[in-house]
């Protein structure tokens, strides 16, 4: 559920209409709710109430100072998966013992930048970054702390982009090497074994693909400490999906995932770490667009809109739906039209949707497209000089700019032209 609900005919954010948002701030903008946000941290965190455990939010879904200001606020770590994270992290006011460090291509100066700031733990994915961190952590003279990411090739029935669980993927290592790893482990002074990692995609939309995964880390968790190393920590990853198209999908909920965690993996006595992105910030955000032209096509109209592939590119990249609404809420009963839902940057996959139903809508109209808080932002780009798009929270009755829109100036002198020139 979000904070996006049409009161008095009107797309609100929690109190505010977005529309009241739009005239101040413009189109097009990414819009937040910290109530949502707050209650989906929570619903995580009270799904393992009945275990030992943290919440890391992953940060790469939506990476905004504020999202992590409030994470923070609330309790929750963060899984971060490039340097540039961790100083973010960092800056929010998140401390070092919260932040789990994932990733398959850590740099010794990522290693180094956490190992002297602080790091609850590494996720090590292979046995050259093993090495790599035992010698960054050896020049340091600390310890840092490890677990390895298994694949555990399951497959997740997920987009194949965003599947991570498979042998054929790049990530972690094959759960048939894990004891020969741990083993070597071991022997690394630089190191400390403290558990074991596994995340096998993300937007997974059933439970049962996670429930495989994770008992074959229940049964790898005995084998380890039969072998005599020290397991006490299971970071489960992320990937619990959200209901893109609301009409149709209903994923597993936190509280039944919580469950099914504590079924499988409750009786080994580990703390649980798990990290849910899109979950949290998916549907506590909608990214709010002017249409500027409804033009007529060959069997079909073309609905232009002032968001564009560089804002959003989840439907370009994915394929991915997002539902599309007007802000006045659609007089009941009105009749749907078909639209080819588009942008204007000059790339045939600059196409929010195809033939999508919706009530219509004319130039000047605004439109918010639902779900957009995860993945959104964060992987807006500036391509065609199109400004980075502005980010808004709202909290009840008022709403902040958390990114400003850059001005034309910002992002001409951005770049600079040789004197040799
Ligand atoms: C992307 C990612 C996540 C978050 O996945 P969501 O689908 O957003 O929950 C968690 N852990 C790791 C290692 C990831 O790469």
């Amino acid at each position: 559920m979000d904070h996006f609900l049409y009161r008095d005919g009107n797309l609100h954010a929690e109190d505010v209409p977005l529309a009241q948002i739009a005239a101040q701030v413009g189109t097009p903008f990414y819009c937040y709710c910290a109530a949502t946000l707050t209650r989906h941290f929570r619903l995580f965190d009270e799904a393992l109430a009945g275990v030992d455990h943290l919440v890391c939010y992953a940060m790469k879904a939506n990476s905004n100072l504020a999202v992590l200001k409030l994470m923070g606020d609330l309790g929750a770590g963060v899984d971060v998966v490039s340097g540039g994270e961790y100083r973010k992290a960092r800056a929010a006011g998140i401390p070092g013992e919260r932040i789990v460090f994932s990733g398959v291509g850590k740099t010794r100066e990522e290693m180094h930048l956490a190992l002297s700031g602080g790091i609850r733990q590494f996720n090590v994915e292979s046995e050259p970054e093993m090495e790599a961190l035992n010698e960054v952590a050896l020049s340091l003279g600390v310890v840092a702390p490890i677990t390895v990411r298994v694949n555990p090739d399951v497959d997740a029935k997920t987009h194949e982009k965003i599947a991570t669980g498979k042998s054929e993927n790049k990530f972690g290592i094959p759960i048939a090497r894990a004891r020969a790893v741990y083993a070597h482990a071991a022997t690394l002074r630089g190191l400390a074994v403290v558990g074991i990692d596994v995340h096998i995609g993300s937007q997974l939309t059933e439970l049962a693909p996670f429930e495989q995964a994770y008992a074959k880390v229940a049964e790898l968790t005995r084998a380890l400490r039969a072998d005599g190393h020290t397991i006490t920590r299971l970071d489960l990853g992320g990937g619990l999906g959200i209901p893109y198209e609301r009409a149709n999908t209903a994923p597993p909920l936190p509280v039944e995932y919580g469950q099914m965690v504590q079924r499988t993996l409750g009786d080994l006595g580990c703390e649980i770490e798990i990290e849910p992105g899109r979950l949290i910030a998916g549907n506590a955000g909608v990214l709010v667009s002017q249409v500027i032209y409804v033009k007529q096509g060959e069997g079909r109209d073309f609905l232009i809109l002032d968001a564009a592939m560089n804002d959003l590119v989840r439907p370009a990249m994915y394929g991915a739906h997002h539902d599309i609404v007007p802000l006045v809420e659609p007089a009941p009963g009105v009749e749907q039209v078909p639209y080819d839902v588009v942008g204007p940057v000059c790339e045939s996959g600059d196409t929010f949707a195809k033939a999508r139903m919706m009530p219509p809508v004319g130039p000047g109209d605004l439109v918010a497209f639902r779900s957009a808080g995860a993945y959104g932002a964060v992987m807006a780009s500036e391509y065609n000089t199109r400004p980075l798009v502005p980010e808004v929270l709202v909290s009840g009755d008022h709403f902040a700019v958390i990114r400003a829109r850059p001005s034309f100036d910002e992002i001409i002198n951005r770049d600079t032209i040789p004197e040799w020139l």
